[in-house]
């Protein structure tokens, strides 16, 4: 399909665009080749050896640079955001092109609309959307425990079908948030069988990616076969506590070898599984995870009332002992730190919980603690804190209306052991950043980079044409993408040029508001979105609809 052949569309005046030079990883796997490309409106018209002088509107250089698809990002939380912030900067500027959202259970629920309203602002990238369980719940019975009734189940069905009809590409679950974690199994596979009468994807942020991590892989395996569905495994990853539950400590490494093992058995009995990964040792989350799973479950105003009980207070301290002490061996809080909490007007973003606890205890001590509100690293000695004061210190961030947390739990060996796996693709499970705002994980800023620079250039983990293809063709095909995530004659114009010697993610946990290097020209649809330095401004994104719809 190379050479002269694959140029016969070529018009008179002209291609629109020809990216000539570069070496060309297509996105199958295969290794690198020198081709040049050529685009008319919104599609690849020819790949191959151009003629040097070929005319075109614009000529892009790309020798030294890699060509490669767009990156795909399947597991976001843009959801709406992308209303606000239609160029999606942080998104494109890591070469990303096309977004998914409603994942872990969250979404909009009016699907139709939601499509509507993008296509009406625009937007630098194409948009998918997965419809959420734990939206679906709320609508139908609220924030609480209970389980559906058979009117409300026959609602939360009725919701799920029109999602898809409308264009969601899956149904996503989010099993540790509320209300989500109190669906039984048979609740999510009745509502995961709509999503597989269209031919959608089941995407599930599991039940427990901690202790309970093997029967969480056996839960999310049994709803996508009992559904007929799909299966993708959000942010698949080997917290140490999870590590530990498989009888893998801190000493012997690759305990996530065992739970590959179980999604490699569900695909040996047929289920089609895939899974995602972000390539970093912290997780982030909901700063509500840190409590027991029973506070939030008559709803958040009847959890801020028990807890001003002190009676029920102990009752929860006693929970979290169990949880973080005994059965996690924790000493101390400071593996999870505040990314954005309104807890003192946002003052203690950026710090563990042990380090806040240590900070509260010394300003009520020290009348001219005033000073240290300001000052990141104080030079001053800090007291002491037990655990109660620490969990203390949790319940008070919950009732000043909680917030995102940035969580520390995992080995780099597990991280790489999982990133080798085939089956395993790049996703951010980041949301739209606002460039400067808070203090969040740095996922959003960094993933794909961080992927090309650390996990292929330095560490050489897997080839730079196997993590393309994890950004690219394989996405698209557990997302049933036509038309994208390779390079081929037909396919839309979607493409991210890079440079392999430099192409590196900025953006760290102390520092996270830096955008990477190394990401030259990013096309959507055929159009320039980001030239190298800045965003362009123009928004050729497309809105990408599942299976429900076509
Ligand atoms: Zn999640």
């Amino acid at each position: 399909m190379l050479g002269m052949s694959t140029m016969l569309a070529r018009p008179c005046q002209g291609y629109d665009v020809i990216i000539a030079n570069g070496k060309v990883i297509d996105g199958s796997g295969n290794a690198w080749f020198y081709a040049d490309i050529a685009i008319e409106k919104n599609k690849i018209v020819a790949i191959g050896s151009l003629p040097v002088n070929s005319p075109a509107a614009l000529r892009i250089d790309a020798t030294g640079k890699v060509v490669a698809p767009g990156f795909i990002d399947v597991h976001t939380h843009v959801d709406d955001d992308i209303l606000k912030q239609p160029l999606a900067e942080n998104f494109i500027r890591n070469g990303v092109t096309t977004i998914v959202s409603g994942n872990c259970g969250g979404s909009e629920l009016d699907v139709a609309g939601f499509f509507k309203r993008i296509r009406e602002t625009g937007s630098a990238v194409n948009n998918a959307t997965l419809v959420g369980h734990n939206s679906v719940l709320r609508k139908v019975k609220g924030p609480i425990a209970a389980k559906l009734s058979g009117d409300q189940l026959e609602q939360a069905k009725a919701i799920v079908d029109q999602s898809m009809r409308d264009g969601a590409v899956g149904f996503s679950t989010g099993l540790i948030y509320t209300p989500g974690k109190w669906s039984d199994t048979q609740e999510i596979i009745e509502l995961a069988t709509v999503c597989g009468k269209y031919g959608g994807i089941y995407a599930t942020h599991m039940r427990s990616e901690s202790t309970g991590i093997a029967r969480a892989i056996d839960e999310a395996v049994a709803i996508a076969r009992a559904s007929k569905s799909r299966l993708q495994i959000s942010h698949f990853k080997l917290p140490t506590d999870a590590a530990i539950s498989l009888g893998r400590g801190t000493t012997l490494k690759a305990g996530s070898d065992a739970t590959l093992a179980m999604v490699d058995a569900a695909r040996a009995a047929g289920l089609e599984v895939w899974m995602d990964q972000y390539p970093y040792t912290a997780s982030s989350t909901t700063l509500n995870q840190l409590l027991p799973d029973w506070v939030l479950e008559n709803g958040p105003e009847a959890a801020n009332k028990s807890l001003q009980d002190p009676a029920y207070r102990e009752r929860v301290f006693e929970a979290m002992k169990q949880s973080h002490e005994i059965g996690r061996k924790r000493t101390d809080m400071s593996f999870a730190v505040i990314a954005a909490s309104p807890f003192r007007n946002g003052k203690f973003n950026g710090r563990s919980i042990k380090q806040v606890t240590q900070l509260i205890k010394f300003e009520k001590s020290n009348p001219d603690a005033e000073l240290i509100r300001t000052d990141k690293s104080p030079e001053i000695s800090l007291p002491d804190v037990s655990m109660i004061e620490q969990y203390q210190v949790v319940i008070d961030i919950y009732l000043a209306g909680g917030g995102q947390g940035v969580f520390h739990s995992m080995d780099e060996t597990e991280v790489v052991n999982i990133l080798k796996h085939p089956l395993v693709g790049i996703a951010s499970d980041s949301g739209m950043r606002v460039f400067g705002q808070g203090m969040p994980h740095p996922r959003g800023y960094g993933t794909n980079t961080r992927i090309l620079g650390r996990y292929v250039r330095e560490l050489k983990a897997i080839t730079l044409e196997d993590a393309v293809r994890k950004m690219t063709s394989m996405p698209a095909t557990a997302f049933r993408f036509e038309g994208r995530g390779l390079l081929r004659v037909g396919n839309v114009a979607d493409i991210t040029i890079f440079d392999p010697s430099t192409v590196s993610d900025r953006a760290s946990f102390e520092d996270p508001h830096q955008y990477p290097v190394g990401i030259s020209q990013v096309l959507v649809s055929g159009t320039v979105v980001f030239d190298g330095e800045k965003m362009t401004g123009a928004k050729p994104g497309q809105v990408l609809v599942g299976p429900g719809m076509k």
